[in-house]
């Protein structure tokens, strides 16, 4: 076929593949889980200013109890170790480690942060850490586990780990995809056992941990499959080498069991829809859907049990991000100036958020101040000189004045720590329960 023919094919394929809508029964029982709480949520509005993020420390260490508790069951001394990438505000950290969890950062800046915690169990992973970076993390060499990812960090942490005097316990991170955007992640595991044996000559490393990590997974196939192909390295090795093997991290990516809701245009069709009709907007909504968490818990320590266990005796680690803390924060606006019914301006931008995230996601606007069921259309604008800040295409209430309380729930994963300072200042962050 030639290129233009195998465009078209493609584009048919997705559009026979439909996405599955999101329904509307399951959005109202998600907008009511909020609308319970509106009071509790309105006197907090009307003690800080707005625009402001609610941290609701009680969602966060239920997620974090849901989170052990499923994975002990199936994997007994799991640890887990906060991605602190996902959201980088101290109290969320503060919080987890209080509850018994590790941090997992990726620069000498989060680590400087899970330091002043008190966290005693940090694991240090990222590409290209600097020097100064190392040397930080080799100061603190009592708390931290360095991840290693690739050759040259190998001989550059023990130039430092040397000048320092001391010895660093290590693991090194392992490419999940070979070709692509993913090869910036680690070694090829075809170069493991060279990895291996160059640190065995090294007297200020202790290596004895494997990582992995994907991302954004709706179901853990891929961290099964990646499981299942270092199994079958695993069973190449020499058993003495496989004994210096202590810990297996697994990494994090698992996706909020609510799954991805996205707006129509965020889809396959959409966006192929969007090149021949740019103009069309259509408001249904989609939703991917995602497996419950017990179910990664089940299907990981399955694939542990069958092809890693029988080659090393090691503990397991995990990092999860995301899914501890998406609904531990949420985002309050006040609306300021009204346009139109259908258009209205709020005093906070998207650049609290960091990103153009509601072109793309779905996620209810709420009108505190004026609770409805019912969804009515509108642009939700924010207040930059950008018309890509928008939060949302409509709200759920019984009409919207200036004055109103808008909540936005669930903006507790990468969206604090992408804030940016973007003609708006950045907006604070209070708890909810003082
Ligand atoms: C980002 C990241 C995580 C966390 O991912 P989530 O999708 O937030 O769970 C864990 N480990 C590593 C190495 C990461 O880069």
């Amino acid at each position: 076929m030639n290129n233009s023919k195998v465009v078209l094919h493609k584009a048919a394929e997705i559009l026979q593949n439909v996405s599955p809508v999101l329904e509307d029964e399951v959005i109202c029982a998600y907008v009511r889980s909020f609308q319970r709480q509106r009071q509790l949520f309105l006197d907090f509005a009307a003690r800080h200013d707005t625009p402001v993020y609610l941290f609701d420390e009680d969602v966060l260490l239920q997620r974090a109890e849901q989170f052990t508790t499923a994975f002990s069951q199936e994997i007994p001394g799991i640890r887990a170790f906060f991605a602190m990438k996902s959201n980088n505000h101290p109290a969320v950290a503060k919080s987890l480690v209080e509850f018994g969890l590790g941090l997992d950062v990726s620069s000498g800046l989060e680590l400087e942060t899970a330091i002043a915690t008190g966290c005693q169990n940090i694991i240090f992973s990222g590409p290209g850490k600097t020097e100064a970076e190392l040397d930080l993390a080799v100061a603190n060499a009592a708390v931290v586990t360095v991840l290693i990812d690739s050759f040259g960090e190998l001989d550059r942490l023990e130039r430092v780990s040397r000048s320092l005097n001391a010895v660093v316990r290590a693991g090194v991170r392992l490419t999940t995809e070979e070709k692509g955007l993913w090869r910036k992640f680690g070694v090829p595991l075809a170069e493991l056992e060279s990895f291996m044996t160059r640190a065995e000559n090294f007297e200020h490393l202790r290596v004895c941990g494997l990582q992995f990590h994907t991302s954004w997974n709706l179901t853990p196939s891929s961290q099964v499959s990646f499981l299942i192909r270092l199994g079958k390295q695993l069973a190449t090795m020499k058993r003495q080498r496989a004994k210096n093997i202590e810990f297996l991290d697994i990494g994090g990516g698992y996706w909020p069991s609510r799954g991805e809701w996205l707006h129509f245009s965020a889809t396959p069709q959409g966006r192929i829809t969007h090149l021949v009709l740019p103009d069309i907007r259509q408001t249904e909504r989609y939703r991917y859907p995602a497996e419950p968490l017990e179910v990664f818990a089940r299907e990981i320590g399955k694939t542990l049990r069958q092809n890693i266990f029988p080659y090393v005796d090691c503990k397991i680690f995990t990092e999860p991000g995301r899914w501890l803390v998406n609904d531990a924060m949420h985002i309050l606006l006040t609306v300021v100036d009204k346009k139109g019914e259908d258009l209205v301006i709020v005093d906070g931008g998207t650049n609290i958020v960091g990103w153009e995230r509601f072109e793309t996601d779905y996620f209810p606007v709420i009108n505190l101040s004026n609770p409805s069921f019912t969804e009515r259309k509108c642009f939700i604008f924010g207040s930059l000189c950008t018309p890509h800040d928008v939060w949302g295409y409509s709200y759920f209430g019984d009409g919207i004045e200036p004055g109103d309380i808008l909540m936005v729930p669930s903006q507790g994963a990468y969206t604090y720590s992408l804030r940016q300072s973007f003609i708006k200042p950045l907006a604070p962050m209070f708890p909810l329960q003082t």
